[in-house]
């Protein structure tokens, strides 16, 4: 995909992943990753203002529950999902300016069959300046969930 559109779909898939129940299973999801155990975060300027972040478990567990299906988007930020500042995502060079910018996670089920399944991790620099969503590795596969 051309580096510019791609750009537009991350940016609005940043900012809507941490809503879905199955990040990935049913299309791209996207999260950013914090510098402590490559995990996904969420950056606070990437959230409605004043979303409800949660993190208790079982009040998560008595929210999950009154929801009105299973896949309806969450309002609010799950439990193990950090809300950091821009400062505290990963960083890496973008390749068309040469700035440390945020690494963002590009994850999504690509095959889901009876014989077997295979789950896509790629890592991305994300470039505000350059409007481009870069590469930093090769995409990884696996026949089992990374996330
Ligand atoms: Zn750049």
């Amino acid at each position: 995909m051309e580096a510019h559109q791609n750009f537009t779909t991350v940016v609005k898939l940043l900012l809507t992943s941490w809503r879905d129940a199955d990040a990935g299973k049913y299309g791209d999801a996207y999260f950013f990753v914090g510098q402590v155990n490559d995990a996904w975060v969420v950056v606070r300027e990437f959230l409605p203002e004043g979303a409800p972040v949660c993190t208790d478990r079982g009040e998560w567990r008595r929210y999950v529950d009154s929801r009105e299906w299973w896949r309806a988007p969450f309002d609010r930020v799950r439990p193990g999902l950090p809300v950091v500042s821009l400062a505290e995502v990963k960083t890496y060079a973008c390749p068309h300016c040469g700035e440390a910018r945020p690494v963002v996670e590009h994850y999504v089920q690509t095959y889901d069959s009876a014989e077997g399944d295979n789950w896509l991790t790629e890592r991305l620099v994300f470039c505000t300046d350059c409007k481009a969503a870069s590469p930093v590795a090769q995409p990884h596969n696996s026949s089992m969930r990374m996330r």
